[in-house]
């Protein structure tokens, strides 16, 4: 997945558990909101019970007052007497039992129908207008009435007079029986409960004037509060209500709830008011924990949020390091080095870049044989030495897959880069060669040059440098090879190659030429080797180089040996047959017989075919075969058990030393035609370090009882040379060039006639 998609997807990871969370959090609120409220609601009517329960409390506290009052009335009543009695003989009675007078009583008093009282102290007063004075319709069923607030002349203290109605014996109303009682005395009520200091008792008439109020200025007075408010409930408002809570301020300005309640028995009202506060502090306490609740779950949601982005952004933070580092070499990763590659492109597009792939010969194979653990060893090791190289030329370096890794370095010139380059490998292979499980790196290089920007790009690049590297030679001597876009043309020739190899082979477009050996010691021919070359229809006249390194990939190279020594053979044959000269040939045996059995009864199987001697016959096996030593020495045997000989050829081209040869029971020593080439100067003269080499080898094989032969013998002068050096022979364009059949009869012929004069 690119960047891109993983950051919207996280995007939407993020609003997707935002919304979640919002929805989460909202629901914790309404539900908070709902218990809270209920638990408000419960705690409201707790708050309204306790208070309600306070009033009633008053109320009954009121009610046992009366009672008892109405009682200490009655008891001055004598009924029987009452009936009859007129209202002299009643105030007389009146006096005689002041004593019986409740010391709450101002006085005791009877009013007859006229409205006339006949007090207990003696005295006899027209009361008409006296409001208090109930009529007999007026007290309806009612036992006793009890008035409001009066103000009275006669009395310093404002009371309020109970009263009970008297009959005559005809069961007719004759009158009322009166007790002024002072209002002061009431106070003893608040008294009797105490409901807090924050709390007052009120106890209003019909009128709403005070009999009980905390401030005896306010008694018999009516209430009107000071605040704006408040103003309208007054108290004669509250008085004129049955029951209620009003919300209104105290005497001292304080709001408070006032709850209150008619007294039925006497139609006073009874209030008691408890401070706003006191509500207010349970509405606060509630938004309090409503508050609460709700900064607790938003913080727990952003935690959660914060807890789940950090979780998100370590995972992320690690993926993002692996998708940059490699996490064996904490090299760059592929992806890291094509972006960085492709942008220094665009930075600076006048600019030469060098890009190396490199790997490691058969490291699938150290991967199985070591296993992962020392697989991973080499790699570390290699990419060490390669980032070292690397940084030396101010590049990027990254590690692609395996043993795969990728360098980019900016250059002046190609060739300079080559040069350098060339020095480092030889470093670094020098290195591997002394790591504990020596290997052998390999590297493709290209180059980009400010032409071909932008039409190739970094993964065009890698491609092919992958594609020189792949075209590396097995052996050791170059462990890298160059793009150009000649070796593209080449793979795509190897593919037209492959598909017309068997059609050539059955149209007998291979044939063999013949390249003279010449005794050095006499100058005679001595043999010649057999070398296949293909006149394609369709793909023109080819070297053995150009096919034969693919006929070996693929196998083809088996039959197509086959091919050539039936070829010889028959040749052979044919000049024995038509009695005309022979000398040995030698016959190029390809690295892929490996299996010595099969080869040899196959090889047995042709040669019997054919009447000729096996003297006639050399085989040529490479040295840089991938034959191990001990396939080799078995083949050897065996073609000698037959009386073939044996060379080995190109000898010195591969790894093999000297001291291996006393192992190895070939014939003769195929000395490469590079030690000529290499050794020889523009002048022609081999130069004399390489010229002691060569003599010392020739001396070491002549030690070993190896006959020895030089390929590529093109001067006088390397013909003179090898002479004194007394090399066995010689074979190479001085003398001749590779030859057809005929070509190579007729040379015979003419050598030996030579010689013959
Ligand atoms: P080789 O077996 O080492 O063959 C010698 C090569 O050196 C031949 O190249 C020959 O033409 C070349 N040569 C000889 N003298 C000179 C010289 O003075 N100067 C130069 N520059 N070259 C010289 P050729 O024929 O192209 O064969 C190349 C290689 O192909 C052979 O190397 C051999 O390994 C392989 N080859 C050729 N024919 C066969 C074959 O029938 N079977 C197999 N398996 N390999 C073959
Ligand atoms: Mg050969
Ligand atoms: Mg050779």
């Amino acid at each position: 997945m690119d960047l891109k998609k993983r950051i919207s997807q996280k995007k939407a990871e993020f609003i997707s558990m935002f919304s979640v969370g919002l929805i989460i959090i909202s629901l914790v609120f309404v539900l908070t909101s709902k218990v809270m409220s209920r638990s408000l609601r419960d705690a409201e009517e707790r708050y309204t019970q306790r208070r309600e329960e306070t009033l009633d409390g008053y109320t009954y506290a009121i009610r046992f007052y009366l009672e008892n009052h109405k009682t200490s009335l009655m008891s001055l009543y004598d009924e029987n007497m009452f009936r009859t009695a007129t209202s002299s003989e009643i105030q007389k009675w009146l006096v005689q039992n002041k004593d019986l007078v409740h010391d709450d009583f101002y006085t005791v008093f009877y009013v007859d129908t006229n409205k006339t009282g006949f007090f207990s102290n003696g005295n006899i007063l027209g009361l008409s207008g006296r409001r208090y004075l109930l009529s007999p319709e007026e007290f309806g069923s009612s036992t006793y009435f009890v008035s409001d607030i009066i103000e009275t002349p006669f009395c310093e203290n404002p009371v309020f007079v109970v009263e009970i109605p008297i009959f005559d014996k005809d069961r007719k109303f004759k009158g009322t029986l009166c007790a002024a009682i002072i209002v002061d005395t009431l106070k003893k009520i608040a008294d009797i409960i105490k409901i807090g200091s924050n709390s007052s008792v009120y106890v209003m008439d019909r009128t709403g004037k005070f009999l009980i109020h905390p401030k005896s200025e306010y008694i018999g007075k009516i209430f009107v509060p000071k605040t704006e408010k408040y103003k309208s409930i007054t108290s004669n408002v509250t008085a004129s209500s049955d029951s209620g809570i009003d919300e209104t301020e105290n005497e001292n300005g304080i709001p408070v709830d006032l709850f209150h309640k008619k007294i039925d028995e006497c139609g006073w009202t009874l209030g008691v008011a408890f401070p706003k506060e006191q509500r207010t502090k349970l509405y606060r306490q509630q938004n309090l924990t409503k508050a609460l609740t709700l900064v607790i779950s938003t913080a727990a949601l952003l935690t959660l949020l914060l807890i789940e982005e950090l979780v998100s952004r370590y995972f992320y933070s690690r993926h993002m390091i692996e998708s940059i580092y490699d996490p064996l070499t904490m090299l760059w990763t592929r992806e890291r080095f094509e972006r960085k590659a492709s942008d220094f492109f665009k930075k600076m597009p006048n600019d030469c870049f060098m890009l190396i792939e490199a790997d490691i010969r058969g490291f699938k194979f150290i991967n199985q044989n070591y296993g992962e653990e020392k697989a991973d060893e080499i790699i570390l090791f290699y990419s060490k030495l390669l980032d070292k190289m690397t940084k030396k030329h101010h590049g990027i370096i990254a590690r692609g897959y395996a043993d795969h890794f990728y360098s980019l370095m900016k250059v002046d010139k190609a060739k300079h880069a080559i040069r350098d380059f060339k020095e480092s490998v030889e470093k670094i292979c020098a290195e591997v060669k002394s790591f504990q499980i020596p290997f052998f790196p390999k590297f493709g290089i290209t180059f980009l040059r400010p032409s071909e920007k932008p039409l190739v790009t970094i993964k065009d690049l890698i491609g092919q440098a992958s594609f020189a590297k792949s075209t590396v030679k097995d052996n050791l001597l170059v462990p890298f090879s160059i793009y150009n876009s000649r070796l593209l043309d080449k793979s795509n020739q190897e593919h037209l190659i492959e598909t017309k190899m068997e059609s050539a082979l059955l149209g007998s477009e291979f044939y063999v030429m013949y390249q003279p050996k010449i005794r050095l010691s006499d100058d005679k021919i001595v043999g010649a080797e057999a070398l296949v070359r293909w006149e394609s229809k369709d793909l023109g006249s080819l070297t053995p180089d150009t096919f034969i390194p693919i006929f070996e990939k693929n196998g083809f190279i088996t039959k197509l040996d086959f091919y050539v020594y039936e070829r010889v053979f028959e040749f052979i044959h044919m000049q024995l047959a038509e009695g005309k000269n022979i000398v040995p040939i030698s016959v190029n045996m390809s690295r892929n017989h490996n299996k010595p059995e099969k080869f040899m009864h196959d090889f047995m199987k042709l040669f019997r075919k054919f009447d000729i001697s096996p003297k006639l016959v050399q085989v040529e096996i490479l040295e840089r075969s991938v034959m191990d030593n001990n396939t080799l020495c078995e083949i050897t045997d065996r073609l000698h058990e037959e009386g073939f000989t044996v060379a080995m050829d190109d000898f010195g081209s591969g790894e093999s030393s000297l001291n291996m040869l006393t192992k190895i029971p070939v014939d003769v020593l195929k000395f490469d035609r590079d030690f000529l080439r290499l050794s020889t100067g523009s002048n022609g003269n081999l130069d004399k370090k390489s010229a002691g080499f060569i003599k010392s080898l020739i001396n070491m094989s002549k030690e070993l009882e190896k006959e020895t032969i030089f390929e590529g013998v093109e001067t006088e002068s390397q013909r003179d040379f090898l002479r004194d050096a007394e090399c066995d022979q010689v074979q190479g364009f001085f003398y001749s060039k590779p030859l057809d059949e005929l070509a190579f009869v007729e040379f015979l012929e003419k050598k030996t006639a030579k010689r013959r004069k």
